[in-house]
């Protein structure tokens, strides 16, 4: 990725419907700014609510996911799964996660606490850290 080219770069924590939407608010207000969406989690965003019935048997995992990866990236969102965040530093502006499996460089975003923080991801080894250019 070409840090130039990005002026605005977002690191949105969780992929539920709060983060999900948030990423696709920005995408809407601004189609150059780049997205990470980072989750712990496995799957792109599913119906919590159909979670009881889906685990009785009484509809089928497409009835329960809401997006898919593809949705993601024709909204060139990188949906980045099974990355637990451990901290986020906001004086140092450095975000922590607990895998190294993606070294893009971003601006974090929290969508629920603060704004656009600038960072750039350093690590390449555990833990995975996210820090300002
Ligand atoms: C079984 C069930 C039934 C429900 N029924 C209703 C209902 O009838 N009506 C209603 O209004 N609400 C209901 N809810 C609640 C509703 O689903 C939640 O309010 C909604 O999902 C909250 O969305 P969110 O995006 O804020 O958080 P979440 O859906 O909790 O998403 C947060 C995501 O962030 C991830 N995450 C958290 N911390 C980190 C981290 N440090 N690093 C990386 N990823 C992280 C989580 O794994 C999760 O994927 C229900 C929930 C459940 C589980």
């Amino acid at each position: 990725m070409n840090l130039a080219l990005h002026e605005k770069r977002y690191v949105i924590i969780g992929n539920g419907v709060a983060g999900t939407t948030a990423a696709e608010t920005l995408r809407k207000n601004d189609p150059t700014c780049s997205i990470h969406l980072l989750t712990n989690e496995p799957y792109p965003l599913y119906n919590r609510v159909s979670l009881p019935r889906f685990l009785q048997g009484v509809i089928t995992e497409q009835k329960v996911m809401i997006r898919d990866l593809a949705w993601h990236e024709q909204r060139n969102i990188q949906l980045v799964t099974e990355t637990m965040v451990t901290g986020v530093y906001t004086d140092e502006h450095i975000v922590v996660t607990d895998t190294a499996s993606m070294f893009p460089t971003m601006r974090c975003w929290w969508p629920v606490v603060v704004g656009p923080i600038p960072c750039v991801f350093l690590a390449h080894r555990e833990p995975a850290t996210f820090t300002t250019l």
